[in-house]
Order: C-alpha cells, then structure tokens, then sequence
C-alpha cells in the first residue's frame, strides 16, 4: 500500500481474472494476481472472481491456499466476490456439489445456477441504490441468487426482487459480473467505501 492507495489482489486459480484486472487497471488501482498465502499476505483486498466455485473451492485446497484465504476472510480483509466469488463467500449453498466446500464470511444461503438451464446467460438491470447515475446493466452468467440474506445488508436487487448483492462488513458478494460488461462502477464504489476506508 502507498498512503491510501490499496494493492487489490486476484484470486487467479480459475475464472474472469484478466476482465477484474482490465477494470482495476482502467480505475487506475493497483493491483496483482493471488495464487498462494505469500502473495495473499501482500494485498490489501481480494477480488474472488467468476468461474467455477466447485472449481476455484478444489484449485485453493490444491494449491495450499485454502486455509489462509478463511483466515484472512475471518480477520476482516476487504474481499469482493463475483458469482461464482459469490457462491465461495457464502456460509450456506444449496444446489453445490456433494463435496463443495465455501470459504464462508457471508451469512447467506445461496442457490447455485440459481436461474435454470434455459436462462444460462442474460443481462438485466440491476437496482444497487449505493451506486447513483444510470442504471446498472450487467451480465448474469448461470448466475446464483441469495436465497436468504441472513444477518447481511442487501445492496443489489433485480427488478424482480431477487437478491443478487450483500454486503457484511468488509465482505461484498454480488451475483453478477460489471467485469465483463465494461461497468467501473461497482469496483469503483468497493475500492472507495469499503476497501480504502479499512487502510485507515
Ligand atoms: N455457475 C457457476 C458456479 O456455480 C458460477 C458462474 C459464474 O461465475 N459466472 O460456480
């Protein structure tokens, strides 16, 4: 970190890792790919990104990071989920794999793929009354819902009323992808509310 400007790391197992690194990279945020707990302990936040959640959960046990990514969730580091980051973030998943393990941090319950087969891919508007100016447009990519918001601040909904953002604390989990819609505005307002404030 250099006075208030945060180092954002990228979870890169699996997933969008360049689309989060071209939105940091236009905002002008410096940031780096995270791949074990020696470069986890140099960030000053986390993005987990879109993929595979049973995919990212296997690679992190795999590559030895499992432990120090809950460790590091649990004492507060900044993290940002996307989707499947989402899905990682969560206490409780319905719809996983028999073997699915989450690194937990939100208590949420989360249905995976949550909008069936036949809808695998739209973009929608989405409300996120934090963010002003023009609506959000974003792409949901068999995207999961929060079921159950539990103890957390819901900060995006569809027009639909479905849950697709929570916050809790230092911890955002949003089940859609700005990354991949040229949208900085959520990235934006995360680095500015959530992660700058927590270098104070
Ligand atoms: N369906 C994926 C999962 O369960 C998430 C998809 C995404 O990240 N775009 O992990």
């Amino acid at each position: 970190m250099a006075g208030n400007s945060p180092l954002v790391g990228v979870l890169a197992l699996q997933g969008d890792v360049r689309e989060h690194e071209g939105v940091l990279a236009e905002l002008g945020i410096a940031h780096r790919q995270v791949r074990n707990a020696e470069q986890l302990a140099e960030v000053d936040a986390l993005i987990i990104p879109g993929g595979e959640s049973s995919v990212i959960d296997k690679l992190t046990r795999i590559f030895g990071v499992r432990d120090a990514l809950v460790a590091a969730i649990q004492r507060g580091l900044p993290v940002l989920g996307t989707c499947a980051g989402l899905i990682l973030l969560a206490d409780r998943v319905t719809g996983g794999l028999d073997d699915q393990q989450t690194f937990g941090g939100l208590d949420v319950t989360v249905e995976r793929n949550a909008f069936g087969s036949q809808v695998d891919s739209f973009e929608t508007t989405i409300d996120m009354p934090a963010i002003g100016g023009a609506p959000i447009r974003s792409s949901f990519i068999r995207a999961p819902i929060v079921r159950d918001a539990g103890s957390t601040e819901v900060i995006a909904t569809l027009p639909t009323g479905e849950i697709v953002g929570v916050r809790h604390g230092n911890i955002v989990g949003i089940s859609f992808h700005p990354e991949v819609s040229n949208e900085l505005r959520v990235h934006d307002w995360w680095v500015r509310t959530v992660v700058v404030p927590s270098l104070r």
